[in-house]
C-alpha cells in the first residue's frame, strides 16, 4: 500500500480540497458571507475569492437576496447551495417497469417517464440504456452540476465501496448488470443501491422523516422489507443487509421461509395466510358461499369497506409487526417509524392498529416520543433518496471518507 503522506501535495488538488471544504461549509452552515468563511477557514482573501467565484460561475453556488451589512466596509450577499441547479439522474428498477427521473437537490422531480420492460435480461439492459439516455438529454444541469447516477434495485445488498450482493432470491437482477452496463457509458460516477434504503433516505430528506433523527422504513409488498437511516446516514449492517424486518422470527409454521427458517414475519404474513385467514373467519360466521380472492390487497380494500372479519385479520397482522418493531425501537432508540406499501394503504386498517399495539411493546416515555406516519412520497421517494444520498457524498467534509 503506497504511503499517502509520502505524496508530494500539488497546489491542484490543494486547491480542490479547499473547494471542497468551503462548499461543504456553505452547505452545513449557509447562507455565509465571505467574510464569515475567512473567519472560519483562515484561508487568504485572495485564494477565497478565487474559490468562491468558480463556485459562483459553476452555478453550484448562489449569493442570496439578504445583504449582511459588514464591519469591514463592503456590503456583501452571504452565498448559499444552489440546490435546484445539481442533481441527478435516477432509476428505479421493477419487475415490470424502469421509471427514470432526473431530480434536483431540492428533491423537487424535473422529469420523469417510466419505461414498460418484461424482466428478461436482453429487454432489461435495452431499456436501462434507453431510460439512462433520455434522462441525459432532458437534464439542464451543467456538465460539473450533474452529480450521480442512481439505480434503485430490489433484493440486493450494498455496502460503500464494495461490489453488489445479490440476494439469491433475485435471479434476474444478477443478470442485468445495471451498474456495469451503466459505467461503462456514462461520464458520471454510477451508484447502485435497494430500492428501500434509497426511498428511506428520500422520506428522511424530503418526506414524512423530515426532522426525525433515527427512522424506520417498513414496506409490505408481499414481502416486508426495511431500512434504517441515522441522521441521514444509512445503517446497513455487517453485510449491506440491515432491517431484514421480514425474516424476525416470529413463531414455528408449517413452510420454511428462503431464509431457511419456519417462523419469520414473512410467512405469517404471506398474501396466501391473509387470505386463508379471511376465509377461515367468513367460514366460522356463516355458510353463505364467500367471494373467491386471490389476491390480499382485496382484503385490505374490504377492511377499509367495514368488512370486520377483513379488519381482525389485518389488525392480528399489525399486532405480529408491532411486537417486533417496538422492542427494535426501543433497542435502536427511533424516533420515527415510517410505513410504506400496503402498510400505508389505508391507514385505519395497518397503520393504526399498528400504533396502538406498540404500546405494549415499548415504555411510556418512548411511545409519547415515537412517531408513526404513513410514507409521504411513493415509490418517486427513491428518486429523492439518490438525490439525498449524491448531496451526502458531494458535500461530505474533506476528512471524511466518500465514496465516488
Ligand atoms: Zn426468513
Amino acid at each position: 500500500m503506497p504511503d499517502i503522506s509520502e505524496k508530494p501535495v500539488s497546489l491542484r488538488s490543494k486547491g480542490e480540497i479547499n473547494e471542497r471544504l468551503i462548499r461543504s461549509l456553505i452547505y452545513h452552515q449557509g447562507p455565509l458571507s465571505r467574510i464569515e468563511i475567512g473567519d472560519i477557514t483562515q484561508m487568504s482573501p485572495a485564494a477565497l475569492t478565487a474559490i468562491c467565484g468558480d463556485l459562483l460561475q459553476s452555478g453550484e453556488v448562489v449569493e442570496t437576496d439578504e445583504v449582511k451589512a459588514s464591519g469591514r466596509g463592503r456590503r456583501r450577499r452571504p452565498l448559499r447551495i444552489n440546490y435546484e441547479n445539481i442533481g441527478c439522474i435516477s432509476l428505479i428498477c421493477d419487475p415490470h417497469s424502469i421509471d427514470a427521473a432526473v431530480v434536483d437537490l431540492n428533491g423537487d422531480i424535473k422529469w420523469q417517464k417510466s419505461y414498460d420492460t418484461p424482466l428478461t435480461r436482453e429487454a432489461y439492459q435495452e431499456n436501462l440504456i434507453k431510460a439512462y439516455k433520455d434522462a441525459l438529454q432532458e437534464n439542464t444541469f451543467k456538465p460539473g452540476n450533474l452529480l450521480e447516477i442512481g439505480v434503485s434495485l430490489p433484493e440486493i445488498y450494498k455496502r460503500p465501496g464494495q461490489p453488489i450482493e445479490t440476494d439469491p432470491f433475485s435471479g434476474i437482477y444478477a443478470e442485468i448488470g445495471a451498474e456495469k452496463i451503466l459505467k461503462e457509458i456514462a461520464e458520471v460516477p454510477v451508484f447502485v443501491d435497494k430500492i428501500e434504503s434509497l426511498r428511506a433516505l428520500g422520506e428522511m430528506a424530503y418526506g414524512a422523516g423530515k426532522g426525525a433523527e433515527m427512522m424506520m422504513l417498513i414496506t409490505w409488498d408481499e414481502i416486508l422489507r426495511g431500512a434504517l437511516v441515522d441522521n441521514g446516514s444509512l445503517v446497513r449492517g455487517a453485510t449491506g443487509a440491515a432491517i431484514k424486518i421480514g425474516h424476525f422470527w416470529v413463531g414455528e409454521t408449517d413452510q420454511y421461509c428462503s431464509c431457511g427458517l419456519n417462523g419469520c414475519l414473512n410467512l405469517h404474513m404471506a398474501p396466501e395466510r391473509i387470505i386463508e385467514q379471511w376465509k377461515e373467519g367468513k367460514h366460522s360466521v356463516s355458510n353463505d358461499p364467500i367471494e373467491d380472492i386471490t389476491d390480499y390487497r382485496r382484503i385490505i380494500e374490504l377492511a377499509g369497506q367495514s368488512d370486520g372479519i377483513a379488519a381482525a385479520v389485518l389488525a392480528k397482522a399489525a399486532e405480529l409487526l408491532a411486537a417486533e418493531v417496538g422492542p427494535l425501537a426501543t433497542v435502536l432508540v427511533i424516533d420515527r417509524i415510517i410505513l410504506g406499501g400496503e402498510l400505508a394503504a389505508a391507514s385505519d386498517v395497518m397503520l393504526q392498529p399498528f400504533h396502538a399495539a406498540l404500546r405494549k411493546y415499548v415504555s411510556h416515555n418512548e411511545y409519547k416520543r415515537l412517531e408513526v406516519l404513513p410514507a409521504a412520497l411513493g415509490l418517486a421517494a427513491a428518486h429523492r433518496g439518490v438525490a439525498a444520498q449524491a448531496a451526502e457524498w458531494h458535500f461530505a467534509l474533506p476528512h471524511h471518507h466518500t465514496m465516488t
